[in-house]
């Protein structure tokens, strides 16, 4: 398949083809850098890893350069650095057992311009050869541009699809910036339990974006344990740990559907709750 950068890559754990692995694929990750879909489609690779005939693949977008560097790797070049967390990410594939990990490697800034179209022209070519019935993505109020240069190219690209072809669900999942916010019937609720183990895997294969002294893993960790306990004050946990998605389905079943509309009407629920909440009890 042509993808746009002459070192774009398509890495399959276990050496089928990469038609097949791509064809194969019934979840698939869309993520800015190296590292996030861990985090974003953990629901769906514990999915696949769980039922026979489901696979999952990765497609990672970023080169990996810019990245911060510390502690160990404090003196990386940074062509090192994109060689360790392009292994990182095909690592992080061989423990979740992908069906791919493509790693487009545009910079930042062609992701983030909202005209270029090297970014959305490898997403069509991706998904012209892959059906997936379930997509893992960023959530359109991240607040990382990159993040959210992925999440609205993604968009464009599956609008595109023949209605037949388009995936069931599109979830965007949180990352840089939690969706707690989200009014709770509105929130996707993905159960990421019982398998601690794998996360901490997954997440840890990262060595160089935790080394630093961001700890990617725990706070991930942390983060769905919290989801799971403060949803609901008046019941015991039934799960260990959520994440939480909002549910970007409707934008690809209706491609008129304005996005900055959709992602507003939540933003004015959770507003409207606040002011409700607080009116009630506040004497006039
Ligand atoms: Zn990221």
């Amino acid at each position: 398949m042509k993808l746009h950068n002459s070192n774009a890559e398509i890495f399959v754990p276990d050496g089928v083809t990469t038609e097949n692995a791509l064809s194969r694929s019934t979840h698939m990750g869309f993520g800015a850098h190296q590292d996030d879909i861990e985090i974003l489609g953990f629901h769906g690779i514990l999915e696949c890893m769980n039922t026979p005939g489901n696979w999952f693949t990765a497609v990672t977008c970023t080169d990996g350069a810019g990245s911060p560097r510390t502690g160990r790797y404090t003196a990386y070049s940074n062509e090192q650095m994109q060689e360790v967390r392009w292994q990182e990410q095909r690592n992080a594939a061989m423990i979740g057992r992908f069906s791919a990990a493509v790693q487009l490697k545009h910079p930042s800034s062609e992701i983030r311009a909202p005209k270029n179209t090297s970014v959305l022209d490898d997403f069509r070519n991706i998904l012209s050869q892959a059906n997936p019935t379930v997509i893992y993505t960023h959530n359109l109020a991240d607040k990382h541009d990159t993040h959210l240069g992925v999440v609205l190219k993604l968009i464009t690209a599956l609008r595109e699809l023949p209605h037949e072809k388009r995936p069931k669900k599109v979830y965007g999942v949180e990352i840089w910036r939690g969706l707690d916010w989200m009014p709770d019937d509105a929130k996707i609720i993905l159960d990421v339990s019982g398998a601690d183990h794998t996360a901490a895997a997954l997440l840890g294969a990262y060595d160089s974006q935790i080394a630093g002294g961001k700890r990617y893993d725990l706070a991930t960790m942390g983060r769905w344990r919290a989801n799971t306990t403060y949803f609901d004050g008046y019941s015991v946990d039934k799960v260990q740990l959520t994440s939480f998605a909002m549910d970007l389905s409707p934008l690809i079943m209706k491609s008129t559907l304005d996005i900055v509309d959709y992602a507003a009407e939540y933003i004015n629920k959770f507003r409207n709750d606040v002011i409700d909440r607080l009116h009630k009890q506040i004497v006039q």
